[in-house]
């Protein structure tokens, strides 16, 4: 007989505003995972990975009680549930914030103004450490869902709840006035994982990683008039110098280079202005340092 082959068993969101994202990066990463409806576990055809599909709210307490060896899952829920877990990877999807919202046209200036109040919210733990921080004293009520009609139907006079866009909290009639956590999905693992199973952890983060870097980075090609070259490698940061390849139009040569989204529009302007023509910008798929 030969010895059981060591899986990390990864938990995702079975259904729900994680799920999709969670699937994406997972293939993204080359992992293939046939997904069935209604299906509780699936195997990976070509990784060493078992992915159990659970309620996000229940990932946590699987990876503390080592049920699951990691765990893809909002901050929001790990910090307010307070497992054993240990958060090793942001990843980059599910980003929301968790916020204080009071109605419209209500007078607020500060923390202060909750004292006394009633909260509705999903999230007890966090808004009581707010408060705590805060020195405020305000009741807290907790419900599971709808948090944003609490105000409506005379239930509390704040709430604390997700937020993205906003538009729920505006169709409610209602403000945000405070920011307690900004959130994003991550990768939770719980302690001693055995050597082959970190070994088998190490491989997926690299691949995350190598996956987040490219999102954040675009592939830029451009033509610039041999004389302006120097002015034009200088404006580029890319990983090493970029590269430059004579064009078959004697005087001109093509720039390779890597830049990232946050500095994209600067520099393309700056390029432009420098006599950069023909920019292209194409996207990564993968990078690796
Ligand atoms: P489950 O059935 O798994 O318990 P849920 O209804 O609790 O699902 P979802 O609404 O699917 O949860 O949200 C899952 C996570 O998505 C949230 O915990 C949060 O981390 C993230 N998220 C991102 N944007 C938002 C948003 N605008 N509102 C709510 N959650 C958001
Ligand atoms: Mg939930």
């Amino acid at each position: 007989t030969t010895a059981p082959v060591t899986k990390l068993r990864l938990a995702i969101q079975k259904s729900g505003r994680l799920h999709d994202d969670s699937m994406r990066l997972l293939k993204e990463c080359g992992i293939d995972i046939s997904n069935g409806v209604n299906k509780l576990k699936s195997e990976a055809s070509n990784f060493p990975l078992e992915v159990f599909f659970l309620r996000d709210d229940d990932i946590p307490q699987y990876v503390e009680d080592k049920v699951a060896d990691i765990g893809f899952v909002g901050e929001n829920v790990v910090y307010e549930k307070k497992k054993k877990v240990e958060v090793v990877e942001k990843l980059g999807f599910g980003k929301c914030r968790l916020s204080i919202a009071v109605p419209k046209g209500e007078d607020y200036a500060s923390a202060a103004s909750l004292q006394g109040k009633r909260i509705a919210t999903s999230y007890p733990v966090l808004v009581q450490d707010f408060l705590n921080q805060q020195g405020v004293q305000a009741e807290i009520h907790e419900i599971s869902g709808s948090v944003e009609i609490a105000p409506g139907i005379g239930l509390a006079s704040a709430i604390c709840d997700l937020v993205s866009s906003g538009s729920t909290l505006f169709m409610n009639g209602l403000q945000e006035v405070e920011t307690i956590l900004q959130s994003q999905a991550v990768l939770i693992t719980s302690a001693g994982l055995s050597e082959e199973q970190q070994a088998i952890l190490n491989k997926l983060m690299f691949r995350i990683q190598a996956v987040k870097k490219a999102k954040n980075t675009k592939y830029v090609l451009l033509n610039a008039p041999n004389d302006k070259l120097d002015e034009i490698i200088g404006l580029l940061p890319g990983m090493k110098s970029p590269t430059v390849l004579p064009l078959a139009e004697k005087g001109w040569s093509s720039v390779h280079s890597v830049l990232s989204e946050s500095q994209f529009w600067d520099i393309i302007e700056k390029l432009k202005a420098a006599g950069a023509q023909g920019i292209l910008v194409v996207p990564i798929e993968k990078m690796i340092l």
